[in-house]
């Protein structure tokens, strides 16, 4: 199932949201529970990642709409938590030249950081050095506290693309990441949540980033070095994880800042994350109002 979060285009209240999933035709099912004519609050949504609930299952598709008449949202709007892991290529650590890691670096992003497909990435005020990170979210399904690697996965509800934007300078000065990596917009999550039974392999899809229509990165989630199971161990045998909380597992090669000559995001541009069978999260580029357009460095 491809869930979606969406609001049709002639809900004049912008606070709302219903969540569906996509049809073979394209076309939208809308699964919000009968009863319920709006969904009016990003937690509310959360029950909906929740396996043990299953609400999703359990709902007979209501009516459905064309792709023309709805707009879409981050298919999870505000999760409670978003945990990036760093450094989990094995080719992007070779070529930084660093060390593979023992044990998995684990960051986070401000939850209010996530924000949807073709909405714009933002460029904040005071930084000139924005980047983009391809990346395959996912989706916690269930609450998870201490689970062993041999179970994890039974705690995924799903994946998607994600794109972990981040403000190098911001990111470098600051001396830790969490500013740099949590401004407005740098969550871009999307277009949808493919559900865990339709993946065969998590750790076999070609994952790739296109600046303008040029690839920049283009690797493979076989890559990872800790893998999802490891992940979720690790992560979990501290910290609990909740139903629609994302994980956002690592980047492969071909950064912005690790390239010569360097190159940033700029007002403008269109940044796109495709995972294999995950669709394509496409976001525009806008600088803040009054800001210049940026130049590559
Ligand atoms: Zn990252």
């Amino acid at each position: 199932m491809r869930v979606v979060v969406f609001r049709p285009i002639n809900d004049t209240c912008t606070g709302a949201f219903r969540i569906g999933s996509i049809l073979d035709d394209g076309r939208i099912a809308d699964l919000t529970p009968e009863g319920l004519s709006r969904i009016s609050c990003e937690s509310e949504l959360l029950k909906f990642f929740d396996l043990e609930l299953g609400p999703l299952r359990n709902t007979a598709p209501g009516r459905t709409f064309e792709r023309t008449e709805v707009t879409l949202v981050a298919p999870v709007p505000r999760p409670g938590k978003v945990i990036c892991v760093g450094l989990n290529y094995r080719d992007h650590a070779e070529e930084s030249g660093l060390p593979i890691p023992e044990s998995p670096i684990i960051f986070s992003k401000f939850p209010t950081s996530i924000t949807g497909p073709d909405l714009p990435i933002k460029l904040p005020h005071g930084s000139s050095e924005v980047d983009y990170e391809a990346e395959l979210a996912v989706i916690i399904g269930r609450r998870a506290s201490r689970v062993s690697s041999t179970d994890a996965m039974d705690y995924v509800f799903g994946y998607a693309n994600f794109n972990d934007v981040s403000a190098r300078d911001f990111q470098f000065a600051d001396g830790q990441w969490q500013r740099g990596k949590s401004c407005d917009t740098f969550g871009p999550l999307g277009p949808f949540v493919l559900t865990r039974d339709e993946v065969a392999d998590p750790h076999d899809l070609r994952i790739r980033f296109r600046l303008n229509g040029e690839t920049l990165q283009d690797s493979n989630t076989g890559q990872m070095i800790f893998r999802i199971p490891e992940l979720i161990e690790f992560i979990s045998g501290s910290i609990t994880l909740e139903p629609g909380d994302v994980i956002a597992t690592g980047t492969p090669p071909g950064v912005g800042f690790a390239r010569s000559p360097k190159i940033f995001l700029r007002s403008q541009d269109i940044a796109e994350v495709e995972i294999e069978g995950l669709g394509v999260l496409r976001n525009p580029i806008v600088g803040e109002e009054g800001q210049d357009v940026r130049s590559a460095k």
